[in-house]
């Protein structure tokens, strides 16, 4: 298998793993679950296509150029591969949590991002919702994280992968018994950690900036806790109707900025 075919693989089965606990142990009713599925889907694929023609080198290939050209931090050190593995995937961790708090801080790139958080409803699929633009501007900055950093292109794969996977389960709708949750949280995302990310207000929305693992945002003080259970206040961005279509998702951005 290409690593195209691993991701999707490994990506599919995740979601589909992911939407039958949804079924089982669900946190908030969703009746729309395949007409979000297919909308969410058209994002991701509208974002990828979008990336492809506008960066097709794409963040694995910027890395296999990075070691062909002996340029970026790691080829400049000589650490055992193992080690220069796991600080390559620490560091793309680290670099997406300030990315994705520059999304919330910064107002341009808020009104891409809130396409993300104008979603009634939380499940695995609101992983893929992100406007077209969003995708693109983020595969630049991965590529250019990759590349200073001269991540290694397998990490750069396994990053991909795992990042996928860990943004599926955090937004998945499924309520884990409490203590697995919180034990999970020590390391990883999880759902009722995300759920505060997903709170209407902007107190909440502007906190637990984590996609993969849990620790940056205790590190850097935007830890604010879990929502473990239904708190009637739902999901959302206060002040505006939800996006559920994907014309409605693709407009958002060019809306009134809040
Ligand atoms: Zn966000």
């Amino acid at each position: 298998m290409n690593d195209w075919q691993w991701r999707l693989a490994i990506f599919f089965g995740v979601w589909l793993t992911l939407m039958l606990a949804e079924h089982a142990i669900g946190f908030a009713r969703n009746p729309a679950l395949w007409t979000r599925a297919g909308r969410h889907l058209t994002m991701a694929l509208l974002g990828t296509a979008l990336t492809r023609l506008l960066l097709p080198l794409g963040a694995i290939g910027g890395a296999a150029w990075a070691a062909q050209q002996n340029v970026g931090a790691f080829h400049q050190i000589a650490a055992p591969v193992w080690i220069e593995f796991l600080l390559a995937l620490i560091a793309l961790d680290l670099a997406i949590y300030w990315q994705h708090r520059a999304t919330h801080a910064w107002p341009p790139l808020w009104r891409l991002h809130r396409v993300h958080h104008t979603d009634a409803v939380l499940d695995a699929s609101t992983a893929l919702r992100f406007h077209p633009i969003e995708i693109a501007l983020s595969m630049a900055y991965k590529l250019a994280v990759v590349v200073a950093l001269g991540i290694d292109p397998l990490a750069v794969l396994v990053f991909e992968i795992v990042l996928n996977a860990t943004a599926l389960f955090s937004h998945a709708n499924v309520q884990l018994p409490e203590r697995i949750d919180r034990a999970l949280a020590r390391l990883i995302v999880t759902p009722a950690m995300h759920r505060v990310h997903h709170a209407p207000d902007a107190l909440r929305t502007n906190s637990n900036y984590g996609f993969c693992l849990s620790i940056w945002d205790r590190l850097f003080g935007s830890f604010r806790g879990f929502r473990h259970r239904p708190d009637g206040e739902g999901f959302g961005v206060a002040g505006m109707v939800a996006d559920e279509s994907v014309v409605a998702m693709l407009k958002r951005p060019f809306g009134g900025l809040r």
